[in-house]
């Protein structure tokens, strides 16, 4: 696949569009659905290549092209270091993950929780919801340019945006406590950090009293842990 377009979204969020006509033939698209990307990282040998995932963005069959959204962090990593120093023209290699999610049949109310990296997950749940069912999207970030972040709205949704204190995920959980209350028919996700979802897991089963089949969550990095 070869990178057609880039754009700053803010300083720390790049967006990269990619043409792979073939690839997006074959795609099956649902939310959150994501994709290896393999990147050379020469910190692990001269032909290492590791591999990190990203969430579709913005797939267009017509044209063929996708995009996926990197958040660049401040710690050196092959992924965000690669986004940072891309160019139109570059091509990468990925492999597929086809591990569809899908929401429970008579949902009503979905919580969706995380960092920036499981933004375009949650715009891509608000993208595929029903009218019938309400989006409560809680995002936990220290930066002050959230605003300009790519946010899917609809009438009846609520965003929050909650700024860290702690450690990750405890201001997040706090927030979730005494903003949601558990009701039927809900459905809760979480993505990002690691020590961020396990904080949100306790109150799906805990405070929502959640069990299996009404709530996901999923590690999508850790603190100080670069992957092989
Ligand atoms: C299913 C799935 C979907 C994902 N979708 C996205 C997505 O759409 N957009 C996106 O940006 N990320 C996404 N991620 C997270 C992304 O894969 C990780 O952030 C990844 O670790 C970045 O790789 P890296 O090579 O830049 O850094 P790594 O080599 O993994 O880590 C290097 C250092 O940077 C730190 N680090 C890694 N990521 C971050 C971060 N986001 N913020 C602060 N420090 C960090 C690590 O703790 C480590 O200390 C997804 C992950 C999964 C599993």
């Amino acid at each position: 696949m070869t990178i057609v377009e880039i754009v700053d979204v803010t300083p720390r969020y790049r967006r990269i569009i990619f043409s792979a006509p073939d690839l997006v033939e074959a795609l099956e698209i649902f939310p959150t659905a994501w994709l290896r990307l393999w990147i050379p990282n020469p910190d692990r040998g001269e032909r290492h290549l590791s591999q990190r995932g990203y969430t579709f963005v913005d797939v267009n069959a017509d044209n063929g092209t996708f995009g996926l959204e990197f958040v660049l962090h401040e710690t050196k990593g092959p992924a965000g270091d690669w986004a940072r120093a891309a160019n139109v023209g570059d091509v990468s290699e990925v492999a597929l993950t086809p591990a569809r999610i899908s929401l429970p049949e008579g949902t009503r109310e979905i919580v969706l929780a995380g960092d920036i990296t499981a933004l375009p997950a949650i715009n891509s749940w608000v993208s595929d919801l029903d009218a019938s069912v309400q989006a409560r999207v809680f995002i936990e970030d220290d930066h002050h340019d959230v605003d300009q972040l790519p946010a899917v709205t609809r009438s009846g949704d609520t965003w929050a945006w909650i700024r860290r204190e702690g450690k990750r995920g405890e201001a997040l959980a706090e927030h979730l406590r005494a903003a949601v209350a558990p009701s039927a028919r809900q459905y809760a996700w979480a993505a990002g950090e690691k020590t961020l979802v396990k904080h949100v897991r306790a109150v799906m089963k805990d405070h929502l009293g959640l069990i299996r089949g009404q709530h996901f969550s999923q590690f999508y990095w850790i603190e100080g842990h670069s992957p092989a």
